[in-house]
């Protein structure tokens, strides 16, 4: 349990499966495993309105059937949310994060995703337990075949959900530094006094010509989605570094609404009563965690060298990048300066 300070707990257990996960192609269809696409008129009409019909796939589902969760703390590490908005937002990275964290969302107990049942064909790597229907699946047979009735999540809730946190992020840092990249992500609107942020993806910030962005409109990398605005934001002089902020702040205070936290009380051994502060999902504790790195709660800084993030309660505040990288760096520059003495004295 991560104690953030004495007057309140964070408490966040959260699960993986045992074998971990995979992409997998499935079909909308109801509770008892019938495909929507194959209902006629009736039965059809029933369902309109709840049937995710504009849902595509792949879906991330477990790769192969087990009851064992294990539980761990992902609330134990500060740096969750920083790690999760640097990955590749791809089917591979994706999958490799939810073999070690877990899903993003509960998706038997999140009213906010409630994607109905999906059946995707039946397959079983394990070879054990087929046929057997639990709590979070049910297996049906169809023309001979055994198909699962689950609820999986489809990846585009993934590369959705990995984009705002990672946007938010990389304008935090940029912010924080003054980047200048900044005036090319926000764009400013004298009339009516509006500012806009470019979701500029993180790993192809080097794809983008910033002189361009933003003021010429005729230039628009296919990979940078239409211009967000940034509401609430009305100030006598632009300044990008404090609409940066606002949006980073709007967006966590939406994303809080949508993955909310709750809050009880806890007892400890001798009868005192305090707080306990209980995030409903993964992305709800990452999304609170940014939060308290807002509020100076958390303090992160990333290497100087290696890039990689450091939380700071563990360094001194002049911190700047790990023992072993400033050596190498010592060590590269050395022999740079022997090669080019060794260049120098040659005839
Ligand atoms: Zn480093």
């Amino acid at each position: 349990m991560e104690k953030i300070d004495l007057t309140y707990e964070l408490s966040f257990p959260w699960h993986k499966h045992q074998f971990g996960y995979k992409w997998a192609d499935a079909a909308p269809c109801s509770p008892w495993g019938e495909p929507y696409g194959e209902m006629d008129g009736g039965d059809l009409e029933k369902y309109k309105g709840i049937i995710p019909f504009a849902l595509d796939g792949p879906f991330l589902v477990e790769k192969s059937f087990s009851i064992m969760r294990f539980p761990f703390e992902p609330l134990a590490d500060n740096r969750l949310f920083a790690w999760f908005s640097d990955i590749i937002p791809d089917k591979e990275s994706f999958v490799r994060w939810a073999d070690e964290y877990g899903r993003l969302v509960d998706v038997e107990g999140n009213a906010q995703y409630s994607y109905d049942f999906i059946l995707s064909p039946y397959t079983d790597e394990s070879g054990l337990n087929v046929g057997l229907s639990t709590t979070t699946r049910r297996i049906v047979e169809r023309n001979g075949l055994l198909y699962q009735v689950t609820k999986p999540d489809p990846l585009s809730f993934w590369k959705q959900e990995h984009r705002d946190l990672s946007l938010a992020v990389m304008l935090w840092e940029m912010a924080l530094k003054d980047d200048p990249r900044l005036n090319g992500i926000l764009e400013w609107h004298e009339d009516p006094g509006r500012a806009y942020v470019y979701p500029v993806p993180r790993h192809r910030l080097t794809e983008v010509d910033f002189r361009r962005i933003g003021k010429d409109r005729s230039y628009s990398p296919s990979f940078v989605l239409p211009p967000r605005r940034i509401e609430d934001y009305r100030p006598q002089r632009f300044n990008a570094k404090r609409a940066a902020l606002t949006y980073v702040r709007q967006e966590i205070n939406k994303k809080m609404r949508l993955y909310p936290l709750y809050i009880r009380f806890d007892t400890d051994e001798n009868g005192g009563i305090h707080r306990v502060i209980e995030p409903t999902s993964l992305l709800s504790a990452m999304w609170h965690q940014f939060f308290l790195a807002q509020t100076g709660e958390i303090r992160l800084r990333r290497c100087s060298v290696c890039g990689k993030w450091e939380d700071m309660k563990t360094h001194r505040e002049s911190w700047s990048k790990h023992k072993n990288c400033a050596n190498y760096q010592r060590l590269k520059k050395s022999r740079a300066k022997k090669r080019e003495m060794l260049n120098r004295d040659r005839p």
